[in-house]
């Protein structure tokens, strides 16, 4: 009995053992999983985070941003490199592709840096920003950076150096045709960036009603150097297309932050 008494614990010592590399691995595993969260959790953030939840009848319309035409991309026939990254896709502006950004509330010249998109497993949600509450499949993000500064890294660090445009995207069960998700097959096969072009026209809406306020990068580094721009009417992609995006990150977005007093302004009702 005493024999059997004591190797009972030893077994167990060995089992804990066992398990305990176990669940060493497993907590690796959900690490990687959880990267983002754990990144976002040891950081000290400000009073600009985003994303945020538009409240719209807390929105204030300003006419001053109808001016000149209100929010404007000029671009047409636009190269891009595009790569996967830790959890989505990521399309780099081309060497010899120029897209700029203008809009009333803009002082001097944005240039398009990339551009890129976050979505969930369900069409429900998956938007970062959200409006009244709802969320949309997903949202594209163009980011612009001011060129007054002398590289994108310096304008990141500034609290008037990036413009992002946001685009909230619905599913849609009708076919359409495929905008870039061949090439995103492409760059996961080949593990390296796949070079496409795109009319950068297919994936804004049609309306220019857009709504803007001061906030941050929704992914690391959090930075507060943000002025967001998102427009009303959101576009439809095709379900199989947000397929392939579905297949890289079942789910990339970021929860709603405070508005800590922040004021948003739009160029029409929002
Ligand atoms: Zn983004």
């Amino acid at each position: 009995m005493r024999k059997a008494k004591k190797s009972v614990p030893k077994r167990g010592v060995v089992k804990k053992k066992k398990i305990s590399k176990e669940n060493d691995k497993k907590e690796i595993k959900s690490q990687k999983s959880t990267k983002r969260e754990s990144s976002e959790s040891s950081q000290v953030f400000g009073k600009r985070q985003s994303p945020i939840d538009i409240v719209s009848k807390n929105v204030k319309i300003d006419a001053k941003l109808r001016k000149n035409g209100g929010l404007r991309i000029d671009a047409k026939n636009c190269h891009f490199n595009l790569s996967i990254t830790e959890c989505g896709w990521r399309a780099d502006v081309d060497e010899g592709t120029s897209v700029a950004l203008l809009a009333p509330h803009l002082i001097g010249d944005f240039s398009l840096e990339q551009f890129h998109a976050h979505w969930s497993s369900d069409s429900k949600c998956g938007s970062e920003h959200t409006v009244d509450g709802k969320s949309f499949a997903a949202e594209l993000h163009f980011v612009f950076w001011a060129t007054k500064y002398e590289s994108f890294a310096e304008a990141a660090q500034q609290s008037d150096g990036l413009a992002v445009v946001g685009v909230f995207i619905e599913e849609s069960n009708k076919s359409i045709p495929k905008l870039f998700a061949n090439s995103i097959q492409e760059a996961r096969e080949a593990g390296k960036p796949i070079a496409f072009s795109l009319d950068l026209g297919k994936l804004l809406p049609s309306r220019s009603t857009f709504c803007t306020y001061p906030g941050s990068l929704t992914t690391c580094p959090y930075s507060e150097s943000v002025t967001w721009n998102l427009f009303k009417e959101a576009i439809r992609i095709s379900k199989q297309e947000l397929g392939i995006w579905r297949q890289i990150s079942p789910s990339n977005y970021r929860e709603c932050q405070k508005m800590n007093g922040r004021k948003v302004l739009s160029s029409e009702k929002f």
